[in-house]
């Protein structure tokens, strides 16, 4: 063979090759575009669609279009993202219902985990704290609550499994009384995870529970009086078989006024307890105020010519006001009476009233004794009396102001008291005006 012809059969050789290498490297390039296609792309979508997921975009699903395993991947991806849409939103329901009766709860609720952390408070554990809820969540219990006593009953809670009730001050020296009642948090294998308190604010309930031992005390100390001495002189009449008839007439003039004292604290008791019960819900009849202290002036003269006291009546026209005639006539009575009772012969007791829009002011003034000013805050409450022993000569059983005030209090009035010791008192009331329809 010649050269030449060796030449070009390795010419067209070279040709082929490079040919064949040609269609080759295309059929690989175009394989790697489709396997690319059919492999990375799903891939890349599924990885954007895991991303969306985890910022809790439940919608996205990816597109599934082959059945191969990239295709089997995508349907279970569409599948768990379905299911863990319908698991958060369950979640999210749940504990929205558990939020709202938590913050709609009057009792404080805290509950802790193991490390002493608080890992749920509610608005009104945060109201008593004086906290944030949110701020209360992660701190240490004491740092929370700053309260010792309920950091060691939440720690006497986790040490065992019983449930715990204490009554406790807020803080130390604090007027406020908590109830608390702590039980362990356990898992469903009834291991200790934590604590939960709930907390009731029973100040006032405590407040109450005083308030009526202090009011039975009072009363059975204000009846023993009476009824010793009514004991004492009954007994010296029997020993001395009635013969010296001036004493005995002395010793049963004490047993009747003392008898007499006995029946006005009862029905002032009485009173008291009817108003306050608002068991007879209250008149709103039309009240002449004018006639209501004219009837206190006549019914209290003879009382006030004893003593040299003198009442003056400065309403001279009609002044009606909304309420009840009965309730307001004894509001009279026991202004004025203390005006007389409390004062000394030469004094003197005025009656007056201010017209205003839709209230009139009524003041009852005397030239009495007057009260210091540190008995003016209590001077409304039930048996307080500046003097004890003198009130109490002078008739009084220390009720008569709480009633008045228990009665304008119904009728949505004011009342309020000024006074200086030795130059008398002033006693201010307002009472709606009765608006003719
Ligand atoms: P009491 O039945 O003892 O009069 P009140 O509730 O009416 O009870 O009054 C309470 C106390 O307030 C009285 O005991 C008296 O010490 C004092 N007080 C009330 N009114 C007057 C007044 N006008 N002047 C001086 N002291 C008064």
């Amino acid at each position: 063979m010649r050269a030449d012809e060796i030449n070009s059969i390795y010419r067209s050789l070279v040709r082929g090759s490079i040919l064949i290498g040609l269609i080759v490297a295309a059929a690989a390039f175009g394989v790697a575009i489709l396997l690319n296609r059919a492999i990375t792309n799903p891939l890349q979508d599924l990885l954007v669609a895991v991303r969306r997921l985890r910022e809790r975009e439940f919608g996205r699903k990816v597109l599934v279009q082959s059945t191969d395993e990239i295709g089997q991947l995508g349907k279970a991806f569409n599948e768990l993202s379905e299911t863990l849409e319908e698991l958060f939103f369950t979640i999210s329901d749940r504990e929205g219902t558990l939020d709202t009766v938590l913050s709609s709860m009057d009792d404080g609720v805290v509950a802790v985990n193991m490390r002493r952390e608080v890992i749920l408070a509610n608005r009104a554990a945060a109201d008593l704290f004086h906290h944030d809820a949110e701020e209360m969540i992660g701190k240490n219990q004491f740092e929370a609550t700053r309260n010792e006593e309920l950091s060691r009953l939440l720690e006497k809670t986790m040490d065992g499994k019983d449930s715990f009730s204490q009554e406790m001050r807020l803080r130390p020296g604090s007027e406020r009384t908590i109830a608390v009642t702590s039980s362990p948090l356990e898992d469903q294998h009834g291991k200790i995870q934590g604590a939960v308190a709930v907390m009731r604010d029973v100040t006032s309930l405590r407040h109450l529970e005083q308030m009526r031992q202090e009011f039975v005390a009072n009363v059975s100390h204000e009846l023993r009086t009476p009824l010793t001495s009514i004991k004492g002189f009954s007994e010296t009449l029997l020993n001395s078989n009635f013969e010296d008839r001036a004493l005995s007439e002395r010793f049963l003039n004490i047993i009747n006024n003392e008898t007499d004292r006995m029946i006005s604290l009862i029905n002032d008791l009485l009173d008291l307890s009817r108003i306050e019960s608002g068991k007879q819900p209250l008149k709103k009849d039309a009240v002449d105020m004018k006639r209501v202290f004219e009837d206190t002036v006549l019914m209290l003269k003879n009382k006030a010519d004893a003593k040299g006291v003198t009442i003056e009546n400065n309403i001279y026209s009609p002044v009606t006001v909304e309420g009840d005639e009965k309730l307001l006539k004894q509001v009279a009575l026991n202004l004025v009476d203390n005006g007389v009772k409390y004062n000394s012969e030469g004094g003197k007791v005025w009656i007056e009233a201010e017209q205003g829009l839709d209230s009139v002011e009524f003041i009852v003034g005397d030239t009495g004794l007057g009260i210091a000013t540190e008995h003016l805050d209590r001077i409304f409450e039930r048996f307080y009396r500046v003097d004890k022993g003198r009130a109490r000569h002078m008739g009084g059983t220390g009720l008569g102001l709480a009633i008045t005030k228990h009665i304008i209090d119904k009728h949505k009035g004011t009342i309020a008291i000024e006074s200086r010791v030795g130059k008398g008192t002033k006693i201010r009331i307002t009472l709606k005006k009765k608006t003719e329809l």
